[in-house]
């Protein structure tokens, strides 16, 4: 079966000029132009991908991830005309996997979607792994800190703490290689599903809301330390 895509878009020429391409790498594409119908595709058809515009009628793209993002784990790549640092912090903290500024490559284009897919299938196989080997319940346990795997739920001392999904993702990733010291390219690239050194601010930007919410201080981290030379290390 092709990979779903559901494209969100309400300039007609770059509608075109996307779906065309990506009907000519084998996928099944959807358009859409308006943010409420964009809801209402993305909850039938379930998607393997979204390609969303920021600027749209109805609703606009950061308010649909919000909202699909409490809904499903659908990779969603935001396409905006605006390249300002804030918007681009905005998508991804509203739980966009990755973006790109217009006008960009159909070449571009593509590499991302492959990456997204595939990362979202390497994502998928290791949750199946994780519920085939420890059913119900699969928790790691790193002092006052838990991650239940099963229920994406993260406790410290206890009590429920919230995480965006990529916080999760990355705490997750971090818990998987514990102390090993991990270069901001390849958290980049196996959390975000970035293959190219690209933006690694994303990578601090998201290890600082991390740490305001796992650790005791974060201004000394004891959990995610820095490691000189560009890169972090999980302590537990
Ligand atoms: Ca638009």
């Amino acid at each position: 079966m092709p990979e779903k895509i559901l494209v969100v878009e309400d300039e007609p020429t770059l509608q075109e000029t996307i779906s065309y391409n990506l009907e000519k790498q084998g996928y099944a594409v959807t358009v859409v132009g308006d943010g409420r119908e964009a809801l209402n595709a993305a909850r039938s058809m379930d998607p393997d991908l979204l390609l969303l515009d920021l600027m749209l009628p109805g609703l606009d793209g950061l308010e649909i991830t919000r909202i699909l993002r409490r809904e499903m784990n659908v990779p969603i790549i935001m396409l905006t005309a605006r390249d300002e640092e804030i918007d681009r912090v905005l998508g991804l903290e509203m739980g966009a996997d990755d973006y790109l500024t217009k006008p960009f490559s159909m070449r571009e284009l593509m590499a991302r979607v492959k990456a997204q897919l595939r990362r979202s299938r390497l994502h998928q196989e290791e949750l199946e792994r994780y519920t085939e080997k420890d059913s119900p319940q699969e928790t790691l346990s790193f002092g006052k800190l838990e991650i239940n795997i099963t229920r994406h739920e993260v406790t410290l001392a206890g009590e429920v703490i919230s995480l965006k999904p990529k916080e999760y993702e990355l705490l997750l990733f971090f818990a998987e290689h514990r102390g090993q010291m991990l270069t901001r390219e390849f958290i980049l690239e196996r959390v975000w599903g970035w293959d190219y050194v690209g933006d690694s601010r994303t990578v601090d930007v998201h290890i600082r809301w991390l740490r305001k919410k796992i650790e005791d201080d974060p201004a000394n981290p004891e959990r995610i330390i820095t490691v000189r030379g560009g890169g972090y290390r999980f302590e537990g």
